[in-house]
């Protein structure tokens, strides 16, 4: 997302506001951060020097429970971003009806450049900076880009030396730490349920048709994995060293296997495009699984799909989604598409409260029944205020926030 994030975010939730006929007060207390928190990490590097380093949390919301989201490491991490990626873990939360609000954070690094150690003194640096902000019942972090099951249990590990053992604080732990089953394929299974409930609305399915994905990471490389397994044809992949493209089909499985070896597509054979060509390959499901802002005016116009499935946060802006609605092409909004993570991110916590873990089949299941029953409520307030998918999941999501904080009061 370009500077303004927060602020794109807001116009969608305006364009939601107004269907449900909010007030400006309303609209204000609801777009509105409860908290927001910057903290200076400083830690020794390797050679011995001091690096510095600036992290955020952005608490938005918590009507519906405790703060959930992410935590991001790249250099574009801000407070504007945060706060926008904060908002949109509140609308996602309540779409798909979990019993969290909303939450972000990051710091601001390019940890490609740190080595493990380092990466490790600056998260427990940035969990001293938060602790006391963080808690199973207050705000609970998880993976986003560049953070993983390792980053998570180092957190775990730095809060316990304040509050004790509390492995319900960060969710996306290793399944060998407290973590759950499923939990770090989720987001891309759940991208593949809402695709396979949009198909079904016009008659198609995963198999016959074709898939273009953009980010090979955790979100992109297991959606292509789950799509290949259930017979659709992923055309075209990329991740930030290279994009690949075969109009008769990838072969995902070798590149699955080349990545867990290489962390990147950068040395897999294969015929290469240049990176910003790849969402212009034409296909039936165009999927951008990586960082923000990449669907933009500049390149509305020219996509050749038929289908947006947002896997990425906020991986449209405003302007492009009103291109491609003008050329009818339909979008699948990051609120609902990419919410499987944060859903079985709840089971992991259900299962850490209760010290009870789950078979990765009920894992499964629970997660189907989420990721459809959301899909058929959007649908409904879809028809009920005749507007797009995004605007119809975002009013269904604020009507429950607001719901919510009057019964509680102010
Ligand atoms: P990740 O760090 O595992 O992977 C990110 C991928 O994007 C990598 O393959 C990277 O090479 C690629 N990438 C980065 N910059 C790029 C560029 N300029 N062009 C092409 N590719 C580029 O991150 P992730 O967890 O897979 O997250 C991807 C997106 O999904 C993010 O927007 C994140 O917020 C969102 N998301 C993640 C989760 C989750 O559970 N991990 C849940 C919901 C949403």
């Amino acid at each position: 997302m370009a500077t303004g994030a927060f602020e794109n975010v807001n116009r969608y939730f305006d364009t939601a506001a107004k269907l449900l006929g909010l007030t400006e007060a309303e609209s204000r207390y609801l777009r509105t951060p409860a908290r927001e928190l910057k903290v200076e990490c400083n830690i020794r590097m390797d050679d011995g020097t001091v690096g510095t380093f600036v992290g955020f949390r952005v608490q938005h919301d918590n009507a519906r429970g405790p703060y959930k989201g992410g935590l991001r490491y790249h250099p574009t991490v801000d407070l504007d971003h945060t706060q926008a990626l904060a908002s949109l873990m509140t609308w996602k939360t309540a779409v798909v009806d979990i019993p969290y609000g909303g939450a972000k954070g990051g710091i601001a690094v390019d940890p490609n450049a740190l080595s493990k150690l380092e990466l490790e003194r600056l998260t427990r640096k940035f969990t001293q900076g938060i602790h006391e902000m963080i808690g199973d019942t207050v705000d609970i972090p998880a993976p986003d880009v560049n953070t993983n099951g390792q980053v998570m249990a180092w957190i775990m590990d730095e809060y316990a030396k304040f509050h004790g053992f509390r492995p319900g604080v960060v969710t996306g732990k290793p399944v060998e730490l407290f973590g759950s089953e499923g939990r770090s394929e989720a987001t891309g299974r759940g991208v593949v349920i809402a695709i396979e409930e949009y198909l079904a609305t016009k008659g198609k399915k995963v198999s016959g048709s074709t898939f273009v994905i953009q980010g090979f990471g955790n979100v992109g490389s297991h959606a292509a994995r789950i799509l290949d397994e259930k017979g659709g044809k992923v055309i075209a992949i990329g991740d930030h060293t290279k994009s690949l493209h075969d109009p008769n089909g990838l072969d995902i499985s070798a590149a699955l296997a080349h990545v867990a070896e290489h962390r990147t597509l950068e040395q897999f054979d294969g015929k290469t495009l240049p990176n910003d060509e790849l969402l212009l390959v034409e296909c039936d499901v165009l999927i951008p699984a990586a960082l923000g802002d990449v669907i933009h005016e500049g390149n509305a116009k020219d996509l050749r799909t038929t289908l947006v499935v947002e896997a990425a946060n906020g991986p449209t802006t405003p302007e492009a989604d009103e291109i491609l609605h003008g050329r009818d092409i339909d979008v699948i909004p990051d609120i609902y598409a990419n919410a499987g993570g944060v859903t079985v991110s709840y089971f992991e916590w259900a299962q850490n409260i209760q010290q009870f873990p789950w078979s990765y089949e009920r894992v499964r299941t629970e997660l189907e029944n989420i990721m459809r029953k959301a899909f058929k409520t959007i649908h409904e307030a879809q028809q009920q205020h005749s507007c797009h998918m995004r605007a119809a999941a975002f009013a269904v999501a604020i009507d429950r926030v607001r719901a919510a904080s009057e019964m509680r009061g102010f």
